[in-house]
């Protein structure tokens, strides 16, 4: 079919980019894991990539994951959290998600805890930082990340794992690397500190635009979307921005 070789090979060009960026950075391909955004996406395209090679799902509404589930649920995958979690999302998130990359207040962090006590398991977390300082957009400020994360640490049933962080929006080059550096340096400044139970081994940054700076300066996570399916029919906003949710 036209759309799954489409979707496959911009896929194999994404990872040839991927690894073309580590060899220039020095870094090993094998550290940075390609997780698709598959926000607007329909299932059977999902499928497509799924079936071309790709592992990680990331979705950044609760709603999607339950819509696709049935069509996709027999292949094998990894799927994340990657956009703004309402806390009376919490218990369903759960039956889709192995990690939540979008912590972003101890609220939050306390009631995936309590459901999680409740279910007996454990989860996988990252702490999401607002590094471009642009209003619309969700996460911590940086100089609140170490405290939010020392409380979460705190919290039986979550593992903190790692940050993540949007760019500046539309930004290449040396705008789009200074927020990607801010978020790495702020992961070293927390690795300082040693709190137990937190590893911050995992840094999600990048998108099509911006992922090879995010590469340079660090990502082990990078998050694509539009440069596998394409455009999206929906603004961004409608996923970053609290004030255009229906
Ligand atoms: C949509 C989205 C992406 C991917 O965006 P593209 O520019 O299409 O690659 C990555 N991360 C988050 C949080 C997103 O919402």
């Amino acid at each position: 079919m036209e759309d799954e070789r489409t979707i496959k090979e911009n896929l194999n060009g994404i990872r040839r980019r991927i690894g073309e960026t580590c060899l220039r950075a020095g870094r090993n391909p094998a550290e940075v894991k390609l997780l698709l955004a598959t926000k607007t996406v329909a299932p059977e395209r999902i499928a497509s990539a799924i079936k071309a090679g790709a592992t990680l799902i990331g979705e950044n509404r609760v709603q999607e994951f339950r819509d696709k589930n049935a069509a996709l649920s027999a292949l094998d995958r990894e799927c994340h959290f990657i956009g703004h979690l309402q806390t009376n999302k919490v218990k369903e998130v759960l039956k889709y998600v192995t990690c939540i990359h979008s912590i972003d207040s101890l609220h939050l962090a306390q009631k995936l805890n309590d459901r999680l006590q409740f279910l007996q398991r454990t989860l996988e977390v990252f702490v999401q930082v607002n590094t471009s300082f642009e209003k619309s957009k969700f996460g911590v400020s940086p100089n609140y990340a170490p405290d939010l994360i020392k409380q979460v640490s705190e919290l039986e049933n979550l593992r903190v794992r790692g940050l993540m962080t949007i760019g500046t929006l539309f930004a290449t080059g040396e705008r789009a690397r200074r927020c990607f550096r801010l978020l790495r340096g702020i992961r070293d400044e927390i690795a300082v500190m040693a709190i137990p139970g937190v590893d911050l081994r995992e840094l999600s940054m990048g998108m099509t635009p911006d992922f090879e700076e995010a590469i340079l300066e660090g990502a082990t996570i990078v998050r694509i979307g539009s440069a596998i399916f394409g455009g999206r029919p929906t603004p961004d906003g409608f996923f970053w921005d609290e004030k255009d949710r229906p």
